[in-house]
């Protein structure tokens, strides 16, 4: 086996491709050698010999040794140098290299090789003492802290005492003897921590940082980061030892790191930072600040010390050259470190750079554009789920803003609502139809259901990784964490802020990008549509199979579903309607009534306005496919439960409170989850089942005549675990049908299908497809049925399931394929094998989520159906599928 590759000098043993092998950071060295760019030689002891260490016992290959051996001599005859020698030394660093990036793995160790002869030569043959003795201050902190765990601040206070006894402020004004001298005390620490000397063989200081490397694979930092982001142990890292160039030989010399384009806004231009007369972190270290590179970035800062390009104009030119060569070369934004040395530019690292959504989009679009990329690799490259920062409204930069305080910016986007202080709260004023943001001081596992009910979220305390930071960053919620000015009074239900103080109910804006809170209701305006982002779109719907529908109820919901690109409604939950103050009050006395012709009486009042309901629809989405389900959650709902709503609602009905609390107490369910609703009510009471077909196909008809359009209902019996279900509501609808058709004298054309979201409806859905046109996979009660999870409950646990790795990710956020996606696969094939045509699609959270969009592809369905907000990344998640 060859376990060790070298690079340099125009060429190399290993290349970009070979990463498995290699690492991410050995590949990409190579591949810049042998694209003859300017790299320090060295060579890349592959990811097989981690493997084999762990395999033996922590022990290497037997050949390891001699092959390390003939590479550094390589690299000493590359450089002229030899590792270990007392005249003309070799030094080097020692770098980790997974696959993928990944924090948690072995820092790098430089200026490997220096001891206290080694130290000498360097300084005689750079003819500069303080330099070489600086090195070795470094080396042997970094050493410490690296390899042997002995952290640098027991240095950094040597250092600080040493500073403040001679009156130095910044460690430029340390001479090459104050350095010597401070090495003496850095040994003696480190002999006083460790028990033993600080290492004087090159040799042993080499096979030191190596073991560290390989040893840090299995580290609790790195463990967990594999864990969370599912990259196998197997998998190991490389370690990559380099000859030493460097950017501390004074003013001629410097460090950096660069994007070939701007990472958060993807624009295109060199951007990046750099530092004179420094090594290795001290550009991210932050002890000082780093200069711009460009002068046009230097100009733009108002920053007063020289650019790169002012400063080491040769070195610049080469750079910017060499950053136009790598693009070119990996067709996709770089992110590079280099390093010069008197004036010489040294490359020491490139890769594709991460970036934000916006620049995502915009350098996607744009190197296609260039023709650097295909149209489907533009397609390929943006995370579906980064355009989620990009959707959201943000405040018209017209409006007024009374701005109470500034907090986080934690999540993108500005949200305007009521103030509520409670998750449950959220909950419940969201389902009447009220749009909130929920106020906490912070927020708790058990409060994301009430953050997914709310438009927004703020809190008083925590940072930018706050628990509500870093969920509503996931929902793509607007959230604003840590506006310490609001005093929150739970118990008086209010909020204050710049003197003012604010009841439940309220309304505030929150704008997530700045992290202001904003009195009252702002005025929005919609995320920008065109651009880059409607060209990419342009590009997903040319290569995707998979059709996008919205979930949408409302006409705003509608009409934001339709500039999104949906094509079609794939669920509309007719429930929604009830709750409108307009009418909860008919629903009650429908639900309270005696008789059946009690009902009725309440149901007529119902008629017109879902029929209005229905004719708006319609209209908007102009002939497109419109799903409605019947009537789905228990009855008892829609009744009040607090005593004062009570009181209001027999006053207002003109029935005793006894009869409500009775009807109240006979609705009761112990799990009503798995109660009485679904097409369990529209058996119960099929008028109600009749009432709302016939609202869908009377505005049918009169939809049809205002667009112009043929308007084909699709009428979706939820909750179905038998066909005589289906049978019995489907009769009920085409009675209603043939009278609408009867007494209009208009031929109807329309649907009933049914919701798979039990299994057993999955396992019958050869039998159920003989009575439905369409199924549409309730994939939220499904997973809870399959599972036998209630979603509401399982906060309490799930979180642990996830982190004890029994479930993956959270089946309710990305479908569970190996098991509830098993029955959507078996219930699609058992389906279509009866009825060939049967239209197939899902509706729930998982719409909206790449992983389960791209299972869906896989298993031949026709439409996922999302909430308006995810209909893009649902759009490009379907594309991506299909390339
Ligand atoms: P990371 O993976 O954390 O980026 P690197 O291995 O890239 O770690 O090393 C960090 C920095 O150390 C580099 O950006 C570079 O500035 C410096 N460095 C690494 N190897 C060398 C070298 N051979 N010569 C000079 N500087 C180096
Ligand atoms: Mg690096
Ligand atoms: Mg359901």
């Amino acid at each position: 086996t060859k376990w060790v590759y070298t690079f340099g000098d125009g060429k190399a043993e290993g290349k970009a491709d070979m990463k498995n092998l290699l690492g991410g950071k050995g590949a990409n060295l190579a591949e810049m050698s042998n694209l003859g760019l300017p790299v320090p030689p060295g060579f890349t002891i592959t990811t097989e010999v981690c493997t084999y260490y762990y395999a033996h016992g922590e022990t290497y290959p037997a050949e390891l040794k001699g092959d390390v051996e003939k590479a550094l001599a390589q690299v000493g005859e590359l450089t002229g140098k030899s590792f270990g020698d007392a005249a003309n030394p070799l030094l080097v660093s020692v770098r980790s290299g997974a696959r993928a990036s990944m924090p948690g793995m072995m820092d790098t160790v430089l200026n490997l090789g220096l001891n206290d002869e080694t130290v000498d030569a360097v300084a005689k043959l750079a003819g500069d003492r303080r330099f070489a003795y600086d090195s070795y201050r470094r080396f042997i902190t970094m050493y410490s802290d690296v390899v042997m765990g002995v952290a640098h601040h027991h240095y950094e206070e040597i250092l600080e005492h040493y500073k403040v006894e001679k009156g130095y402020i910044l460690d430029t004004e340390l001479s090459a003897d104050d350095w010597a001298f401070l090495i003496t005390k850095y040994k003696a620490k480190y002999q006083a921590e460790l028990g033993k000397p600080f290492p004087q063989d090159p040799h042993e200081q080499l096979w030191g940082a190596i073991g560290a490397v390989f040893g840090s694979w299995m580290n609790n930092r790195a463990i967990t980061y594999r864990r969370l982001h599912a990259i196998p142990e197997s998998w190991g890292t490389a370690v990559n030892v380099q000859s030493m160039v460097f950017g501390n030989m004074g003013e001629t010399s410097a460090t950096g790191v660069a994007f070939t384009r701007n990472p958060s806004t993807g624009e295109n231009a060199l951007y990046g930072e750099f530092l004179v007369n420094a090594q290795g972190e001290d550009v991210v270290a932050g002890i000082r600040t780093p200069q711009d590179l460009t002068e046009r970035a230097r100009i733009h800062a108002g920053s007063t010390k020289p650019s790169m390009e002012a400063a080491l104009p040769e070195a610049f030119k080469a750079f910017e050259r060499i950053s136009h060569i790598l693009e070119n070369h990996y067709r996709d934004m770089q992110d590079m470190e280099f390093t010069v040395e008197k004036g010489k530019l040294w490359m020491l690292q490139t890769r594709s750079g991460k970036r934000t959504g916006k620049a995502a989009l915009r350098i996607a679009v744009e190197l296609a554009n260039e023709g650097l990329i295909t149209e489907e690799e533009a397609v390929g490259r943006v995370e579906p789920g980064s355009l989620d920062q990009l959707l959201h409204p943000a405040i018209d930069p017209k409006a007024e803003r009374t701005v109470l305080t500034t907090g986080l910016p934690a999540s993108p986007g500005a949200a305007s609502g009521a103030i509520v202080f409670s998750a449950d709260e959220a909950e419940a004023w969201k389902d009447k139809g009220r749009k909130v943001i929920l106020v906490r001081a912070e927020t708790s596992p058990e409060d994301i259901n009430g953050m997914h009910a709310a438009e927004g979220i703020l809190t008083s305390r925590g940072g930018m990784t706050s628990h509500a930071a870093v969920v509503a960053r996931g929902m793509g919620k607007p959230c604003v964490s840590g506006a310490g000015a609001l005093r929150i009074d739970y118990a008086a239900q209010t909020m204050t802020v710049s003197g003012e103080t604010f009841k439940k109910g309220d309304l505030i804006t929150i704008d997530g990008g700045t992290g202001q809170v904003l009195k009252g209701e702002v005025p929005m305006q919609q995320p920008e549509l065109s651009g880059e982002f409607a060209t990419l779109m342009g590009w997903a719907d040319k290569v995707r199979r998979l059709k996008v529908r919205a979930n949408a109820e409302t006409p705003a919901d509608a009409r934001m579903a339709r500039s999104f690109g949906a094509e079609g409604i794939g669920l509309c939950r007719t429930e929604h309607m009830f709750f409108d103050a307009g009418r909860i009050l008919a629903v009650r006395e429908m639900i309270l009534a005696d008789d059946e012709a009690g009902r009725r009486a309440a149901l007529a009042k119902l008629l017109p306005m879902q029929r209005d309901d229905f004719v708006e629809l319609f209209e908007i989405m102009k002939g497109l496919p419109v799903t409605i389900r019947l009537l789905d959650p228990p009855l008892h709902e829609f009744l009040p439960h607090t005593e004062a709503e009570t009181l209001e609602v027999a006053k207002s009905l003109g029935v005793d409170v006894e009869r409500i609390e009775r009807r109240n107490k006979e609705l009761h369910e112990m799990n009503p989850m798995l109660g009485f609703r679904g097409c369990r009510i529209a058996i119960a009471f099929p008028e109600i089942a009749e009432m709302q077909a016939r609202a869908i196909f009377e505005a049918a008809v009169i939809a049809a005549k205002t667009t112009g359009e043929t308007v084909v209902p699709e009428i979706m019996v939820p909750l179905i675990a038998t066909k005589a279900e289906l049978d019995i509501v489907g009769a009920v609808i085409r009675k209603a049908a043939a009278a609408v058709e009867e007494e209009t004298g208009a031929k109807l054309t329309f649907q009933v299908g049914t919701m798979i979201e039990l299994p057993r409806a999955a396992l019958q859905a050869d039998k159920i497809a003989e009575s439905a046109e369409f199924f549409s996979f309730g994939t939220n009660d499904l997973t809870q049925t399959t599972f036998g999870v209630s979603r509401d409950d399982a906060g309490t646990f799930l979180g642990t399931y996830v982190q004890k790795g029994i479930v993956e990710t959270d089946p309710f956020v990305s479908i569970d394929v190996d098991g509830v996606g098993q029955l959507v696969k078996l219930g699609a094939e058992r389906g279509r094998a009866t009825r060939p045509n049967l239209k197939l699609g899902i509706c729930g959270e998982h719409g909206g989520d790449p992983a389960s969009v791209k299972f869906c592809d896989s298993i031949g369905l026709d439409y996922v159906s999302c909430s308006p907000f995810r209909v893009p990344i649902a759009r490009l998640a379907a594309a991506q599928a299909a390339l």
